[in-house]
């Protein structure tokens, strides 16, 4: 069968396709460059793997208290290396991205110490871990309060106005690295190590924490690399490499760690208790593979902006532009418009192709979300998935996709739809 008619069978027109194939062809020197920060990626990787003399070993399963899990250890260490840091905790029982930044910040801030979020408002779902929306046990419950100073108009990090939020009380600066549910620009590593460095002239001993969440392997250098005190994400996202089930991870300083060890299970035991429940290979395996996988979604996010972009939606990066994240925002402008691209998503998935998204109230979102996927891991989002809140300006997040291919099927099912509707007339 003719690639073509492959398509047709999977719901693909002649006219999307070959639409998509007049914008691919500009996207040669791109995805080079995707594969070449992939390639230095996959070294790093490998090298501490090999430095910390994986084996076989690693993978049995450990049950009950997991004393002396070499496996879970191993990992452990083979994180970070991978990025640069005296310790990492790496976790089953971190049971997603929020909870491990709910840790790092819990095992690090005592009543009266203050946060201040430099990169402006926080993610959704932190705004309840810090009691930005009051919430049971709420770190602002605890006496932690919080400040927060937005970026500029143009993404900038606002310098003055964090000079001036800095004070006696502010001990740990939150910086995120990912737009998340914005439209703003994504945080290049650099851009974040000269703010680490201002932050830090300023009060030495601030802790400076970096939501790295959809950030890993994008670029050849993490937040770590700059003088990030700890660097923290979901192992369902990047760093799992897709195969992960579950899990977070926190790297940095062995201070910091420590703190989260003993806040994750009990002060007192720390590290040493967490069993592994057979889950190492795919950790492992996961993290081996990530570094493709995630040049895999940034083929997608790269092909979904500029298709996006020539037909006339705001884009977020744009087309040109370098990334820092796995994000793409296409602002879309209606309701329908946003339903109609999810529904597209939905029917390129390789599970739950045949179901129909809808918007839906989710915990820890103040609007209703739409979102679309159709994941092996539930609610993996370095699989292909695109959501979005139903507000204005109907902007939609898509990311992921574990093989190129498949993001690439997903992009044009979402633009299939968008023409179906009426909504989109190709010339
Ligand atoms: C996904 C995400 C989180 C939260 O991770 P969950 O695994 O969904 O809890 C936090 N911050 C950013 C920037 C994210 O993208």
């Amino acid at each position: 069968m003719e690639i073509k008619e492959m398509y047709a069978a999977l719901g693909v027109s002649a006219e999307v396709y070959e639409h998509g194939e007049k914008v691919l062809a500009d996207l040669t020197e791109r995805f080079r460059e995707v594969d070449r920060i992939a390639e230095i990626n996959q070294c790093k990787v490998l090298h501490a793997m090999q430095e910390n003399r994986v084996n076989a070993t690693h993978f049995a399963a450990t049950t009950g208290y997991g004393y002396n899990d070499d496996g879970r250890d191993t990992l452990e260490k083979v994180y970070a290396d991978c990025f640069h840091t005296e310790a990492a905790l790496v976790r089953p029982q971190i049971t997603c991205g929020t909870h491990a930044l709910a840790v790092a910040l819990s095992a690090n801030l005592l009543p009266g110490d203050e946060i201040l979020a430099a990169s402006g408002r926080p993610y959704d779902t932190l705004e309840e871990v810090i009691g930005i929306r009051p919430s049971p046990c709420s770190l602002a419950e605890y006496g932690v309060t919080y400040r927060e100073v937005a970026l500029l108009e143009g993404g900038q990090f606002d310098y003055e106005g964090i000079r001036a939020a800095i004070g006696e009380k502010t001990k740990l600066v939150h910086i995120q690295r990912s737009k998340g549910y914005q439209t703003r620009p994504t945080l290049s590593v650099k851009a974040i190590g000269e703010l680490i460095s201002f932050v830090k002239s300023i009060k030495p001993d601030l802790i400076c924490m970096v939501d790295n969440c959809y950030g890993e392997f994008v670029e050849t250098i993490e937040p770590s690399d700059v003088g990030a005190d700890m660097i923290v994400g979901s192992l369902i996202k990047n760093p799992g490499g897709g195969l992960a089930p579950i899990g977070g991870y926190i790297c940095g300083t062995k201070a910091c760690v420590e703190r989260c060890g003993y806040r994750l299970s009990a002060p007192g035991l720390g590290q040493e208790v967490g069993a592994n429940l057979g889950l190492m290979t795919s950790l492992f395996q996961g993290f081996f593979l990530a570094p493709t996988v995630t040049a895999s979604a940034l083929k997608g996010a790269i092909f979904a902006a500029n298709l996006y972009e020539r037909l006339g939606f705001p884009v977020i990066p744009n087309g040109s532009e370098s990334r820092h994240d796995i994000i793409q925002a296409v602002t879309l402008g209606s309701r329908e418009a946003l339903c109609a691209f999810c529904k597209g998503i939905q029917q390129a998935a390789p599970v739950d192709s045949y179901v129909t998204p809808e918007p839906w109230a989710m915990p820890g979102y103040d609007s209703e979300v739409i979102m679309a996927a159709g994941a092996f891991i539930q609610g993996s989002s370095i699989e292909l998935s695109a959501d979005g809140p139903c507000r204005e300006p109907y902007a939609v997040y898509f990311q992921g996709g574990l093989t190129w291919q498949h993001a690439k099927l997903g992009i044009l099912l979402s633009l299939q739809k968008l023409v179906d509707a009426g909504i989109v007339t190709l010339s």
